[in-house]
């Protein structure tokens, strides 16, 4: 167990919010856990009260935007036990992002012991209703003051937790992406690192003017294979069979998708992980073989497609016929409040057992 101070609140801000009903972003819990990077080795593990960071006018983020996050949500069973799911993966995943972009790995345990003693003292903030949850937002970020690019010598690794309620409640508008790139492969695509997120705020301004909601990515190359959506990955059933593309260096690596993958196959779906071209999915669509498109990531966990925009011809489908998302989104609902037997080891309980 690493050990943590703790500093509380002295008056708890809940009783000012409606758990059941945050806009989703913007309402953070009492605490937070913080902890430095310094000398090659972290230190001041400290969970306090959610308040500004002092940032010197040169850090290193501000300018050259090393920095990475985690998305991933905590709900509680019936007996109010909060539940994480797949967390293992997301605590990998940042040390994955780590790598790529020079930033030294978070130690397992340390994340470990972080997120469950924050999990339990913020326990009271996890919304109970159906498909709302209590966000965790784990992030790094450089705090070398320097003006040149390179790896700071400093970091700082923070936890927020925010209560949200249902992400995409409706289902989305996609205009696949003729001009403008997310990423490649060789760039940074795979890392959640928050620069590709800035470089996805114009196109998807120009998209909204559109009337579209989201953008559909495409490969950066050809503009032809489906690469995935802002903060999610895409599947699309053809006929019997579910696509939903390869990785290729250009997509993350969701958690979600890979739920979904393995929920979908346990029930006798034929998933594919392949190449799909955009061409594919008009053609399917014109021979009435696109059954279903949806998205899928934490914030939303599967989000229903509508519509795909492509060279200014508009492809809607018919969502009320849709049966494999619907099916797929209750089911990932259900493991995670602990309404349907977890058989993949998938759920960790957050007991007591953290002393504060
Ligand atoms: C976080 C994210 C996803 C979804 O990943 P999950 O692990 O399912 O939450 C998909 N695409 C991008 C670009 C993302 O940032």
């Amino acid at each position: 167990m690493h050990s943590i101070s703790i500093d509380r609140v002295p008056v708890s801000n809940l009783a000012n919010i409606d758990l059941n009903n945050t806009p989703f972003g913007r309402v953070f819990t009492d605490h937070m856990f913080t902890a430095d990077y310094i000398d090659g080795k972290w230190t001041n593990l400290n969970i306090g009260p959610v308040v500004d960071f002092r940032i010197h006018p040169g850090n290193l983020t501000l300018h050259y935007a090393q920095s990475i996050f985690e998305g991933m949500k905590v709900c509680i069973d019936d007996g109010g036990t909060p539940l994480l799911l797949r967390h293992d993966m997301h605590i990998k995943r940042l040390n994955r992002s780590a790598e790529r972009m020079c930033m030294p790995e978070v130690p397992e345990s340390m994340f470990e012991d972080a997120l469950r003693t924050l999990v339990n003292l913020e326990k009271d903030w996890i919304p109970s209703k159906p498909g709302s949850a209590l966000y965790i937002r784990p992030y790094m970020f450089a705090t070398d003051e320097f003006i040149g690019v390179a790896a700071s010598q400093t970091y700082k690794f923070v936890i927020l937790t925010l209560p949200v309620g249902p992400y995409y409640d409706k289902p989305v508008n996609l205009k696949a992406e003729t001009e403008f790139v997310r990423a490649a492969p060789g760039g940074v695509g795979d890392a959640k690192t928050a620069g590709n997120y800035a470089a996805s705020i114009y196109p998807a301004k120009k998209a909204r003017e559109q009337g579209y909601d989201q953008v559909l990515w495409l490969d950066g190359k050809e503009f032809k294979y489906i690469q995935e959506v802002g903060t999610m990955n895409i599947f699309f059933v053809i006929g019997d069979t579910v696509v939903t593309p390869a990785f290729n260096g250009a997509i993350l690596h969701g958690i979600t998708r890979d739920s979904i993958i393995q929920i979908l196959r346990d029930e006798g779906h034929t998933v594919e992980e392949r190449n799909i071209s955009i061409d594919e999915v008009v053609e399917a669509h014109q021979k009435g073989e696109l059954k279903e498109v949806f998205g899928t990531g934490t914030a939303a966990v599967v989000s229903l497609v509508k519509n795909i925009g492509y060279k200014g011809t508009d492809y809607s489908i018919d969502v009320d016929s849709f049966k494999i998302a619907p099916f797929a989104k209750d089911y990932i609902a259900k493991v995670r409040r602990g309404q349907i037997e977890d058989t993949r080891g998938w759920i960790v309980r957050v007991e007591d057992a953290v002393t504060v």
